[in-house]
């Protein structure tokens, strides 16, 4: 029997583990950034996009917003937050998106299991029991994702700051199927 036991080569996967197993995270970022300039090109693109649409989402790492809705770079303006709720500072985006930079539509995408459904507004009174200070923004949770994203449409909709609200469009993403659920503005 052969003392040399047969070894395979390490596979692309394999180095790709090992590779991100060394430093920090931001190390690692750093790193696969050195690899995506090394084979970019610059494409000329102006700033405005392409579609003239603006996609509000949920910051939840299991939506590809890009991948599930066929987006390409350049297509769209991407407003991410915690629960992809309209906030002033989602209005304050949407309004420098449709006023600077050419957007006409809005595409809200909200999705099951969000985080948000296991937090109550008593976050913040916990917060401010740790801390000492209670934060000035709500936590914008919430029970029912469909009356959400209704409320969120209805936030987009009558913000005084846009002047594009007719073609604004909710939806709900299942994260166990990829599919979009489109939300009825009305019920
Ligand atoms: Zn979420």
């Amino acid at each position: 029997m052969s003392t040399s036991a047969h070894v395979p080569a390490e596979s692309n996967a394999q180095k790709r583990v090992k590779s991100r197993s060394d430093g920090t995270v931001i190390d690692r970022l750093v790193e696969a950034n050195r690899e995506y300039a090394a084979g970019f090109e610059d494409p000329g693109m102006d700033a405005r996009p392409v579609l003239h649409v603006a996609v509000v989402a949920c910051m939840d790492a299991r939506l590809d917003l890009h991948d599930a809705l066929g987006l390409e770079l350049g297509d769209c303006h991407t407003i991410r937050n915690a629960g992809g709720v309209v906030t002033d500072d989602v209005i304050r985006s949407l309004t420098i998106s449709q006023r600077a930079l050419g957007t006409r539509s809005v595409i809200l995408v909200h999705h099951t299991t969000c985080g948000l459904e296991r937090l109550t507004e008593d976050f913040r009174v916990e917060l401010e029991h740790e801390v000492g200070q209670r934060p000035s923004w709500a936590v914008e949770a919430f029970r029912d994702v469909d009356q959400d994203v209704r409320q969120s449409m209805q936030r987009v909709r009558t913000s005084p700051f846009l002047p594009h609200t007719d073609d604004v469009r909710g939806f709900v993403f299942d994260v166990a199927t990829g599919l979009l659920r489109e939300i009825d503005p009305v019920t």
